[in-house]
C-alpha cells in the first residue's frame, strides 16, 4: 500500500446526510476481505475495496480483514501504516482476527506493531495447533435490541486472544467458561478476534454500522 503522494495528511468524508449511503471500505491488501463486502451489501452499505492508502479519504468506516497480520505490515510499508494510523483515530474502525491485531496497543508472540487505537494487550496465535480453527459459541453482551446477553456462533481461525483490556475498553463479546473478551470497542474503534462475516448471523456487522451512525457524526471534513 504505497501512497501515491508524499504527503501524510488526510483529508476525511464528512457524514454522510440522511440521504446518502454511508461507504464504508474494506481494506483488501490480503485476507478474506470479500465475505466482508458481501455482509456489509446485505446489510444495505455502499462497500468500497480499499487498496491504495488515499481511499481512505473518501470512506466513513473502515474494516481490517482477517488474514496474516504480519503480512498486512509488510503491505502496508511505513507510510501505509502511518496513513492507517490517523485514519483510525478519526473514524470508525472494525478490526477482525488479524485486523484486531493491528488495532491494539501492544501486540505479543512475536512483539509487533500495532495501530494503538484499542487499548488492549494481545497475544498472536495464542490456542496453538490443537485449536487452530474451531466454531465455538460466545455471549453478545449488547445488541440493538438491548437484552443483557445472548449466545453468538464464533468462528476462530489460528485467533489471538485479548489478554488484557485496558480501562477505557468497552467488552462486547466473551467466549468460554473463563469469560475470555473477544470482542470489545473503544471510542470509534471496534475489533473481535473471531470472524463474524463468516456466520450468518449480521449483529456484529450491524453494531459496526450503528457506531458510524453515533460517532462518525461529529467528525467534519478536517485536516491534521
Ligand atoms: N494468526 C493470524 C495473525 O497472527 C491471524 C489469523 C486470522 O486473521 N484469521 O495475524
Amino acid at each position: 500500500m504505497r501512497p501515491q503522494r508524499a504527503s501524510f495528511t488526510i483529508e476525511l468524508r464528512g457524514h454522510p446526510t440522511t440521504n446518502e449511503k454511508m461507504t464504508i471500505g474494506v481494506l483488501a491488501l490480503q485476507g478474506d476481505f470479500d465475505a466482508h463486502r458481501r455482509r456489509l451489501e446485505e446489510l444495505g452499505a455502499e462497500v468500497v475495496l480499499v487498496k491504495k492508502p488515499e481511499q481512505l479519504d473518501a470512506i466513513d468506516g473502515l474494516i481490517i480483514p482477517g488474514g496474516e497480520s504480519g503480512t498486512f505490515l509488510n503491505l502496508l510499508g511505513e507510510e501505509g501504516f502511518e496513513k492507517l494510523k490517523q485514519f483510525v483515530r478519526l473514524k470508525p474502525t472494525f478490526g477482525t482476527c488479524a485486523g484486531a491485531i493491528l488495532l491494539a496497543t501492544e501486540v505479543e508472540n512475536p512483539r509487533q506493531p500495532g495501530l494503538g487505537a484499542i487499548d488492549i494487550r494481545i497475544r498472536r496465535n495464542a490456542y496453538g495447533r490443537q485449536l487452530d480453527s474451531s466454531i465455538r459459541e460466545g455471549q453478545l453482551l449488547q445488541s440493538s435490541l438491548n437484552e443483557k446477553s445472548s449466545p453468538l456462533e464464533m468462528v476462530f481461525i489460528r485467533a489471538p486472544k485479548i489478554e488484557h483490556v485496558g480501562d477505557a475498553v468497552e467488552v462486547i463479546a466473551t467466549e468460554g467458561r473463563n469469560s475470555v473478551p473477544v470482542a470489545v470497542r473503544q471510542g470509534r474503534a471496534m475489533a473481535a478476534t473471531f470472524h463474524p462475516e463468516l456466520s450468518d448471523d449480521t449483529r456484529i456487522h450491524q453494531a459496526f454500522l450503528d457506531l458510524i451512525e453515533t460517532c462518525g457524526s461529529d467528525t467534519p471534513v478536517r485536516r491534521l
